[in-house]
Parts: C-alpha cells; structure tokens; sequence
C-alpha cells in the first residue's frame, strides 16, 4: 500500500471520531436513564411507562435524523457544469487566464448560473473540472463539489448541503428535544439525590451526571439550532452568511431571499405533513435557485439541467410565485423549480 493511500485511510478513520464520541454519550444516555432512572430508581409503573413513551419517541426520531444527515451523500454538479470537450482541450492548453476566462464565460452563457466570485470571473473548480453552480462550493474534506454547501460539520463526518440540510436541521431540533426530554424529567431525581432525600445507590452518580450532560448538550445544540432556523428564514447558508454571494451587480447577501415563507419552503418543502420527518422534500434540484435580483430563463435550464437524470424532487409537482413589486409570473413545472421574474418597467 502507498504511503500517501496509507495516511488518506488513517485520516478517513480518524474523522469518524466525533460520530463515535455522539454514539457513544448517546448510548451511555440510554442505558443511565433506562436503567439507572426507570428501573432502579423509579417505582411508579405509570411514571416509569409515560417517561420510556416519551423517550423512545425522540429518540427514535433524533437517530433517524441523524442517520440520514451522516449517509445522505452529498450532492455534485451534474455532468451539465462540465466544459464541452473542444473547450476543455482549448481550456487547458491555454496558459493565459484572461483567454481561459472568456471560455468560461461563453461556456456559463448557457448554463443558469448568475455568481461569480468576487473579481467577477466565473467560478469554476480546478479539482473538480466544472462550472460551480450557484451556491456550490468545493469541499477538501470530501473532496468534492457539493450543491448548496452549507459546511463541512466533523460530528457527521459529512457534508451539509443541498442533499440533507433539512434533516441536519430536523437533527439538532430531535436531539435538542432528547435532551429537554431528559432534563425535565429527571430534575426532581436530581434534587432528591442533590438533597440526600434518595438512598446513595450506583443510580447516583449515573443520575447527577445525566442532568448535568443532558443540560451542556442542550445549550449548545439549541444555540445552533436557533442559529440555521434563522438562516432558513434569511436563505443564506453558512458560508454566505459569512461571505456574501456575488451577483452580476455586486455582493448581496439576501441575493437568494424570496421572503420567509418560500425560504422556509426551499428547504422543507410545501406538504407540511413531510416538515417533521426526516425524509428528503426540498425543493428544486441544487442547481439553480431563485433568486431577489436575476432573469432565469425556465427553457434554458431545463435544457442544461434534464440530461443529468432526474433530482430527488423530480416527482414533484409545484408552482411557484416570484414576486418582485407589482408584477408577477408562475411557472409551473413538474421538473424543476424555475421561476420568471418580471421586472416593473419605469
Ligand atoms: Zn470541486
Ligand atoms: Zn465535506
């Protein structure tokens, strides 16, 4: 084996760390409140029922998001974002960037793409050859492009992007719930063992330090929560929130904001009934947005974007408004998300 495949293994196994670390305060959890709290300590039958009800339902439901945002592999721009072959050839033998930059930008003519980076170039991913569509960006942990990359997070070993920022965000809701759900319920055991008036047993220790564990993860869980709910209501991703999205007329950073509740909807879809359960319903296809400021073309996405093969959304159905003063347009697709803006004219 190579060296250099040797230590890429060792760092992949190293970055599964953190998982553990969380599986392993999670599974210690359940055994101290199962067994330590529910049948040693406890001795109503009702009491001991209505708290394992309770406990299983969001744990069931924190594991399951939390399942989805690990293994949900992160989206990359389809083959669509890739230079045509005769512009590859006459992109990489060109030494000059100013020559490779105009091949860019006829490539990006026909693709919807409205950010550039900040000197105005089209941005384009040396590693990964392609066209970085809006709100893409290159990840050197997963090394990859990933659609609507939000951040890399360690305590997922995965990226958080197009493909589960929603069950991310329905993963810190469930564990910040797991978390209430022990604190509350084993407050008066605390005090109790706190205030001696409980026997010292082995439950002790597994109790006093549950509250305490329960509690820190709740404060900073909570707060991260709070932090990517407000996100969601702006439509800014992690990193455009510090580093706001270029457009053709200059760094906005409510650029891709169409109003709370379609930015809550891009990400948690229009069926409510689908908010609460991790299972993928946002809305589009990763590549292209809707956006405050930019004409998009629904003819000329939808030609770039369906030889790729159809999105998780592709089933599904919407119509969706943009709405900029007076005037308005619906377009109405069952591929994609496009929408027409239609300017108000002096
Ligand atoms: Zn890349
Ligand atoms: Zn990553």
């Amino acid at each position: 084996m190579a060296p250099s495949h040797a230590l890429r293994c060792c760092k992949r196994a190293l970055n599964w760390i953190p998982v553990l670390f969380i599986n392993l305060v999670v599974g210690w959890s359940y055994y101290a409140y199962v067994v330590e709290l529910c049948v040693y300590t406890i001795h109503s039958n009702a009491e001991r029922v209505s708290y394992l009800v309770i406990l299983h339902i969001s744990l069931t439901m924190f594991i399951w998001s939390y399942w989805k945002t690990i293994w949900s592999k992160p989206t990359s721009p389809s083959k669509a974002f890739c230079l045509p072959s005769a512009e590859k050839d006459r992109f990489e033998r060109e030494d000059r960037a100013e020559v490779q930059q105009e091949i860019l930008k006829k490539v990006a003519k026909t693709l919807p793409i409205y950010t550039r980076t900040a000197g105005g170039a089209v941005r384009y991913c040396d590693p990964c050859q392609v066209i970085k569509p809006d709100r893409c960006h290159h990840c050197s942990t997963c090394e990859t492009c990933v659609l609507k990359m939000d951040h890399h997070c360690p305590w997922v070993n995965n990226c958080v992007g197009f493909s589960n920022y929603k069950f991310f965000i329905l993963f810190l809701a469930y564990a910040s719930l797991y978390c209430i759900v022990i604190c509350t319920t084993v407050t008066q055991y605390f005090i109790k063992f706190w205030t001696k008036k409980l026997k010292d047993t082995h439950a002790k220790f597994h109790i006093l330090f549950l509250f305490f564990v329960a509690a820190l993860f709740f404060i900073s869980i909570v707060s991260l929560l709070t932090y990517h709910l407000w996100l969601v209501g702006k439509n800014r991703t992690t990193i455009e929130a510090f580093r706001a999205a270029v457009f053709p007329n200059g760094p906005d950073k409510n650029g891709f904001s169409l109003g709370f509740s379609r930015n809550f909807c891009e990400v948690f879809g229009h069926r409510a009934e689908y908010w609460f359960v991790p299972v993928f319903s946002s809305l589009g296809d990763g590549h292209s947005f809707d956006t405050r400021l930019v004409h998009i073309d629904p003819e000329q996405a939808k030609s770039v974007l369906q030889p790729n093969g159809k999105s998780p959304s592709d089933s599904e159905t919407h119509t969706c408004v943009h709405q900029t003063g007076e005037n308005l347009k619906e377009a109405t697709d069952g591929v994609q998300t496009v929408t027409v803006i239609m300017e108000n004219q002096p």
